[in-house]
């Protein structure tokens, strides 16, 4: 048989920060590498989780996830939503009721975001990945029982928590039990999305790989290979020079195919071709200068069917958003600089979803 590949690889970015993930990550209080950085006069958190990953939080907020009044599963939810939406920042009171309200997904959401991640992780048909189930549950445990807001520096802890945590934010699951559930029972035996090859037990890792059926079902629900980046914007004339100077080179550097729509809007209405170009794209860049409606929507939408979603708005704009999207990380900017913000585009792109190969 073919070498196995870890289905959740560790990146280098990572690799390299062993031995000082000491700090305690606010909302699953699983061990995270964090950095106190000032921002203007405040004290913001940039925290990498080995479960949540990336998220910003203002120092007093972190003290508002309690363990006591969360429960397991909305942490489960709060961690999948950090995980789908890297660079989150969590900065006011209403940004953490917005977290802590979050439902969670049904159980074959959750399955289509697993299958979704593992497919855009190994891209190639065929390969055969394994991942550990066995001591998430002990492991878990472990940190939680520990006393104290910093960990020991401890370089084989954390490469187990690097190794074991992420597939629990990627499918939005609380524990071993749900994780094994949604990828053994549901993905495989239940819908035949997954061939699981060896199943494992006894510490050893289970063996699978994604079937021709799995394949077919990223392709009808446009997740797999997918080179279009679609753009959700203000369709007006001040909007033409932001196409052609940012969004749609950043999108053509960054190796997609920039896609918009270019209608205008009657009565706020949705047509089947928006969301056919949305189901179809590989992410979304939403745009929320004008505060449209319909970018609300279309962003929504994306993030809804697992897509990744980019969110950037004019400067003058971004404190009349709504507060339900303002928590996002937005890349902001101004008609004088089109180019730094192309640049800020095209390098977001890469980091959430990888270099495109379209030419
Ligand atoms: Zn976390």
């Amino acid at each position: 048989m073919s070498q196995a590949l870890p289905a959740f690889p560790v990146p280098e970015s990572l690799t390299n920060l062993v031995g000082q993930f000491q700090g305690r990550c606010p909302v699953c209080k699983l061990p995270a590498y964090i950095n106190g950085v000032f921002q203007g006069s405040e004290m913001v958190h940039g925290v990498l989780c080995t479960r949540c990953g990336s998220y910003k939080i203002q120092f007093p907020f972190a003290a508002y996830f309690k363990p006591e009044v969360l429960s397991p599963r909305q942490i489960a939810t709060i961690s999948g939503y950090i995980r789908e939406n890297p660079g989150v920042q969590i900065s006011t009171e209403e940004d953490v009721n917005f977290l802590c309200e979050l439902s969670s997904p049904t159980v074959s959401e959750k399955a289509s975001k697993l299958l979704a991640a593992l497919a855009r992780l190994h891209p190639k048909p065929g390969v055969i990945l394994e991942t550990t189930l066995s001591f998430i549950d002990n492991q878990m445990t472990h940190f939680l029982s520990m006393h104290g807001e910093k960990f020991p520096s401890d370089p084989a802890a954390d490469r187990a928590a690097l190794a074991l945590f992420p597939c629990l934010s990627t499918s939005w699951t609380c524990d071993e039990a749900e994780l094994r559930f949604v990828l053994v029972e549901y993905l495989s035996k239940g819908v035949g999305l997954l061939d699981i090859l060896n199943e494992g037990g006894h510490g050893q890792p289970i063996q699978f790989q994604i079937s021709p059926k799995g394949w077919d079902h990223l392709q009808s629900s446009g997740v797999a290979n997918s080179a279009t980046g679609f753009v959700a914007m203000w369709f007006s004339g001040e909007m033409v020079p932001v196409w052609e100077k940012a969004f749609y080179p950043a999108i053509k550097a960054a190796g997609y195919s920039p896609l918009r729509i270019d209608k205008k809007e009657h009565n706020n209405k949705i047509d089947d071709e928006i969301m056919a170009s949305i189901r179809g794209s590989r992410f979304i860049v939403a745009d929320f200068t004008g505060e449209r409606g319909g970018v609300y929507f279309e962003a929504g939408y994306a993030g809804g069917l697992g897509k990744p979603v980019i969110w950037t708005v004019r400067k003058d704009w971004l404190n009349k958003l709504h507060f339900d999207t303002r928590q996002f990380n937005h890349i902001t900017w101004s008609e004088d600089n089109l180019a730094g913000f192309a640049e800020a585009l095209r390098l977001r792109i890469e980091a959430t979803i990888g270099k495109g190969s379209f030419r």
